[in-house]
């Protein structure tokens, strides 16, 4: 699948005025690749988007400069949330569920807050997988990581 390099008239993220409308967001940074928007509705102050400027469907279509740049780009802005929002930490979380357009979304977290972490995000009722489905995986990744360079 190849990326598209252009704005997708019928994404939302690619109508950043738009995208600020609809999740009620503030452009609080940009550069030439990327920007930040603070979410100024719901339980979690600071809670933002990172996205690139470029149309990027999903992580693993991440390429050129911005995959250059990135984790230049996360650790600053994540310091910078975490300072702002006087936070202990901050999540990243990446799906891709509902809005085809790469964006990162950072939630600075204190103790008490509304953030349930990691385990937040398994159903609690999921069945493990047994150990050989684990390592065909494991055996997989590490033979496409290792051939390529
Ligand atoms: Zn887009």
């Amino acid at each position: 699948m190849s990326v598209r390099t252009t704005c997708v008239s019928d994404c939302l993220l690619c109508n950043p005025a738009a995208a600020d409308d609809y999740f009620q967001r503030t452009l609080v940074w940009q550069d030439t690749w990327w920007r930040l928007s603070c979410v100024t509705q719901g339980p979690i102050p600071g809670f933002a988007h990172l996205e690139p400027r470029r149309h990027i469907p999903f992580i693993t279509e991440l390429d050129g400069p911005e995959a250059a740049t990135l984790g230049t780009v996360l650790a600053r802005v994540t310091r910078a949330l975490r300072e702002a929002a006087d936070a202990e930490k901050v999540y990243v979380y990446v799906f891709g569920d509902h809005v085809p357009h790469l964006h990162f979304n950072l939630a600075p977290h204190r103790a008490g807050d509304g953030l349930r972490g990691g385990p937040g995000l398994l159903d609690p009722l999921s069945p493990d997988v047994d150990l050989a489905a684990h390592q065909a995986v494991t055996t997989a990744v590490r033979g496409t990581l290792n051939a390529s360079s």
